[in-house]
C-alpha cells in the first residue's frame, strides 16, 4: 500500500505539472477515458480455481481505476458501476451481442475516447499466469497504450511476466470493432490458484488499479509530447 501511495503521489505531481489549470465540468475535446469492467448481470465471465466470479473482480478494479481518474482531473467513464449486462428487454436478439455493442457505443459517443477494457483471464491449464494486454489494431494509439500496461504490469507487479502485447483479432467483439484506440486488459489468470487468491485480495486488486492508472498517465504524457 504504501508503495502504491509513493506512486500516486508521484504521478500526481507529475500530472499537475503536465496539465496546468483545467477546466473541469464538460470533456469537451479532452480524450475520455472509458473504462469497461467486462461482463455483469447474468453473464458472469470466467470462474476462477477459487470459486470467483470474474464480473465481480472486473467491476471492483473499474470502479477502483475510474476514481483514481477522477481524482486527478483525467476524463474517465464507466461502462456499468454496478452488476448488470447492457441491454434492452425490448429489443429484440441477444442478450449478450447487445451488451457488447452498447459498450462500444458508449466509447464511440465521445470525440476523443479511449477504451479500456477489463477482464480476467482462464485457461483449461491451471499452470498460466500474468496479466495480458490486447490491443484494437484499427488505431495505433491502442498499441501504444497496450506497450505502457503490459511494461508497467511487469516493472510494477509481475516482475516474472514475459508476455507479450497481442493484436486482438475478431474474437474479441469490442477491439475489433473499435473506431478508436482500444485496449483489453487481463489482469491475470483465475485458473491459476495463485493468481486467482491474489485477485481475490482487495489489496492486491488496488494495485492492479494503480498500474493501469500509471499506465493511462504514461499514455497522456506521450501523446501530449507528440502533438
Ligand atoms: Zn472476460
Amino acid at each position: 500500500m504504501i508503495l502504491s501511495a509513493l506512486i500516486l503521489n508521484e504521478l500526481n505531481r507529475q500530472l499537475q505539472k503536465d496539465t496546468g489549470t483545467q477546466v473541469s465540468g464538460s470533456f469537451g475535446e479532452r480524450t475520455v477515458f472509458v473504462i469497461d469492467a467486462g461482463h455483469g448481470g447474468e453473464d458472469g465471465g470466467a470462474i476462477g480455481a477459487n470459486g470467483c466470479i470474474e464480473k465481480e473482480l472486473n467491476l471492483d478494479i473499474a470502479l477502483t481505476l475510474y476514481d483514481l481518474l477522477r481524482a486527478s482531473d483525467i476524463p474517465a467513464v464507466l461502462t456499468r458501476d454496478e452488476d448488470i449486462m447492457l441491454y434492452d428487454e425490448s429489443i429484440p436478439g441477444k442478450k449478450k451481442s447487445q451488451d457488447l455493442k452498447n459498450r462500444l457505443e458508449i466509447a464511440d459517443s465521445f470525440e476523443n475516447s479511449v477504451l479500456i477494457s477489463i477482464h480476467m483471464n482462464s485457461y483449461p491449464s491451471p499452470k498460466y499466469k500474468g496479466a495480458q494486454v490486447y490491443y484494437s489494431v484499427n488505431d495505433q494509439s491502442g498499441k501504444q497504450l497496450a506497450k505502457i500496461l503490459q511494461d508497467d504490469f511487469k516493472e510494477i507487479l509481475q516482475n516474472e511476466n514475459t508476455r507479450q502485447i497481442k493484436p486482438a483479432t475478431s474474437a474479441i467483439y469490442l477491439l475489433h470493432n473499435a473506431k478508436k484506440p482500444a485496449v483489453l486488459v487481463e489482469c491475470g489468470f483465475i485458473s491459476n490458484i495463485e493468481e486467482a487468491e491474489l485477485l481475490c485480495n482487495g489489496n492486491y486488486r488496488n494495485k492492479v488499479a494503480t498500474v493501469i492508472y500509471s499506465s493511462i498517465v504514461k499514455y497522456i504524457t506521450e501523446q501530449r509530447t507528440v502533438k
